[in-house]
């Protein structure tokens, strides 16, 4: 763990430095309190400081107003170091914002435990941090695919329409359907259907644009967002998922993965649409592909797109 050591006596300075050492921290010194907070706020700072109270260009209890004035993705722990004892000094400390004090001339075994309990902190808030990172892919992406959701490719949808309509640019919703896919179900199993669902979001995602958004929009259906996407590129784009996923059957190398894919595709020109609107006209758009034999695409006219 790094820690900021603030403290403008260079000797004292020294000692805390060869102590924390010690102690296996990787220390960064500096001498006054605008060093301090200029690491402090800077990018990879370290997440433990010991502050000196009495400093130049700004004191400790200074610093650590100033640390937690400011919304910081991630907690610094701040240690204070002062000569100060008394009752009133100690809770203007606290109060400035530091999480802790250690009086001068310090004891060795009092600094290391009061770190100590800082690391915990401040791992324990990166578990935290980890945790809600992690229920957040959770919410918004499908256990199976590890592609979007349904709720978030319709957030998707909904943000990318609002650009589309204040920047006037277009904007395409491709809704894709695998064929028969019960018959792969039927035949190979509920597991094999899994791994070439899995197979096909990976192939979708590959095959679109960076800017461009793929989710699952129910069983064996996946909605895909492309901003920017006028008729003629929805073309392309659309032609290539559609071969893409064909040619799934080979990459696999499983007689399971061989499945062809259904499109139905609508392009707004201008944003100025619903997006239920949208959704219809492309699950119109498929229904026609599956009746007109499947493995295609179908483009909805323009005045199905609203
Ligand atoms: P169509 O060409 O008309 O779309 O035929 P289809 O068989 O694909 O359509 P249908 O709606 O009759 O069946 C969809 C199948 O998708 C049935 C369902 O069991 C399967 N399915 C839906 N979700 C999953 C899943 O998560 N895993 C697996 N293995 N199968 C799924
Ligand atoms: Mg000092
Ligand atoms: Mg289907
Ligand atoms: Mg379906």
């Amino acid at each position: 763990m790094r820690v900021l050591i603030a403290e403008d006596d260079p000797v004292s300075r020294r000692i805390v430095e060869i102590t924390l050492r010690n102690w296996k921290y990787d220390v960064v010194p500096v001498a006054d309190g605008k060093a301090a907070l200029e690491i402090l706020n800077g990018e990879n700072a370290p997440r433990l400081a010991l502050l000196d109270w009495m400093m130049p260009l700004k004191d400790g209890p200074q610093v650590c107003r100033e640390i937690r004035a400011e919304p910081a993705p991630r907690y610094t722990y701040i240690i204070l170091l002062t000569t100060r004892s008394g009752k009133a000094d100690i809770a203007e400390g606290l109060e400035a914002g530091a999480d802790d004090y250690v009086i001068k001339p310090f004891e060795a075994i009092e600094l290391k435990a009061r770190l100590l309990a800082g690391s915990r902190i401040i791992e324990l808030q990166d578990q935290l941090l980890e945790a809600q990172e992690e229920l957040r892919h959770q919410a918004t992406h499908d256990a199976l695919t590890g592609v979007w959701n349904r709720a978030a490719i319709l957030d998707k949808l909904e943000i990318e329409l609002q650009r589309a309509r204040r920047q006037t640019t277009p904007l395409t919703v491709m809704m894709a359907d695998l064929d028969r896919f019960k018959t792969i179900n039927d035949t190979y199993g509920h597991q094999a259907g899994d791994v070439v669902l899995r197979n096909v979001a990976q192939i979708m995602s590959g095959a679109v644009r960076v800017y461009d958004a793929v989710g699952r929009y129910g069983g064996e259906e996946f909605l895909i967002v492309a901003p920017g996407c006028d008729v003629l590129t929805a073309q392309t784009l659309s032609q290539r998922l559609h071969s893409h996923v064909g040619r799934i059957a080979q990459a696999a190398n499983h007689p399971a993965a061989s499945v062809t894919c259904s499109f139905g595709v609508v392009t707004t020109i201008d944003g100025n649409v619903d997006s239920d609107a949208l959704i219809r006209a492309a699950d119109d758009a498929l229904y026609r592909a599956k009746t007109n034999g499947r493995d295609r695409i179908e483009v909805a006219a323009a005045a199905e797109a609203g």
